[in-house]
């Protein structure tokens, strides 16, 4: 069955600033890596509208998003260092939040297997009173907090490079979301380390996997399945949500990672293995190697549709069995369980 592929032409003209990494041209590498499989992926375009007020609300302070519309429309500027906005930012923000809620609403109608929703901007560093690392509306998060709303478990999968701080704030005290983020570590924004599990009612529900440089997909798979597989499979989430970043793509020049374009197509077949079919979406975060981002777009739309094809192999070295067995006794002593799952 098909994959649905949800863009908007207004992505790209929210304008970062001139020579910013996170370019309009980083969706036309996307398109080119669409094209790449359009012969083996059934592929169904849609385009996306914008997200009504009351599920941004859900998961931003009204006054941050009244603020940041106001800015866009008397003509943007820079927010922070890293992040600056246009005069059509606010309606790109609101199309890219909107396009998986839209998603979903095809999902559950039966239109297709799966989704990918190529948006700009991107979304995981924002937080719920803040713009952040090139964010300023957090996609992912308004999409796991309506399906939580609807009584749903959301699992969302951050395999950006860098840690989703901004999702991992939001559902930190919440039990119907577990978030597990893959990333290199140290690294902006600084947050993610494995002592970081979840508080209150949500204690528990994230799951963090800190990587050093050159890290390559057998050791982060193999970190995925002792981490977070068991907390993964205790929660049973009914969705999937992927914060599909490729920036730790090997070429990527603002990380230092190891992935392969197999790599990710890997880790969304492993995925989707733990929710039900017509319950995986994985939106566009980070990537910044246009060839790269082009190549794990294909790789992605071939996962998503149960296929292997990718235009890399995957990494083939041995996994760093130490570093992840470490991390994975961190994280028990964290939770206060021993390694053989009692209570201390
Ligand atoms: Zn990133």
């Amino acid at each position: 069955m098909a994959v649905l592929f949800g863009s908007h032409p207004i992505f790209a003209d929210h304008d970062s600033g001139t020579h910013h990494p996170e370019r309009s041209e980083r969706l036309k590498a996307v398109a080119r890596g669409m094209e790449a499989v359009s012969d083996v992926v059934e592929l169904l375009r849609y385009t996306p509208g914008p997200a009504p007020m009351e599920a941004l609300v859900r998961v931003h302070d009204s006054e941050y998003l009244e603020s940041l519309k106001r800015f866009c429309l008397m003509g943007g500027g820079e927010l922070d260092p890293d992040t600056a906005v246009s005069i059509q930012s606010w309606d790109a923000a609101v199309v890219a939040a909107g396009a998986g809620l839209d998603a979903a609403d095809r999902l559950r109608a039966g239109e297709a297997d799966s989704a990918f929703v190529a948006v700009r901007p991107p979304g995981h560093h924002a937080v719920s009173g803040s713009a952040m690392g090139f964010c300023l509306i957090n996609n992912v998060a308004v999409l796991a907090a309506d399906l939580s709303q609807r009584g749903e478990k959301v699992l969302i999968l951050d395999f950006d490079a860098h840690h989703g701080n901004g999702t991992q704030d939001i559902f930190i005290e919440d039990p119907s979301v577990l978030y597990v983020s893959t990333h290199q570590f140290p690294l902006f924004p600084g947050s993610g380390r494995v002592q970081e599990v979840g508080s209150g009612v949500g204690f528990g529900m994230t799951v963090n996997i800190p990587l050093p440089e050159r890290t390559t997909g057998p050791t982060l798979r193999y970190a995925l399945d002792q981490i977070a597989r068991p907390t993964i499979e205790g929660f049973g989430p009914t969705w999937l949500l992927m914060s599909a970043g490729f920036d730790a793509h090997y070429r990527d020049p603002l990380t230092e990672m190891g992935l392969s374009s197999g790599d990710f197509g890997q880790i969304v077949r492993w995925a989707m293995e733990f929710v039900p079919k017509q319950r995986s979406i994985a939106m566009l975060e980070g990537g910044y190697d246009l060839s790269a981002l082009r190549d794990s777009t294909s790789a992605l739309l071939s996962a998503l549709e149960g296929q292997k094809f990718a235009p890399e192999e995957p990494g083939t070295d041995k996994p760093e069995f130490d570093l992840v067995n470490a991390m994975a006794e961190v994280r028990f002593r964290a939770l206060g369980v021993h390694g053989d799952g009692t209570s201390r």
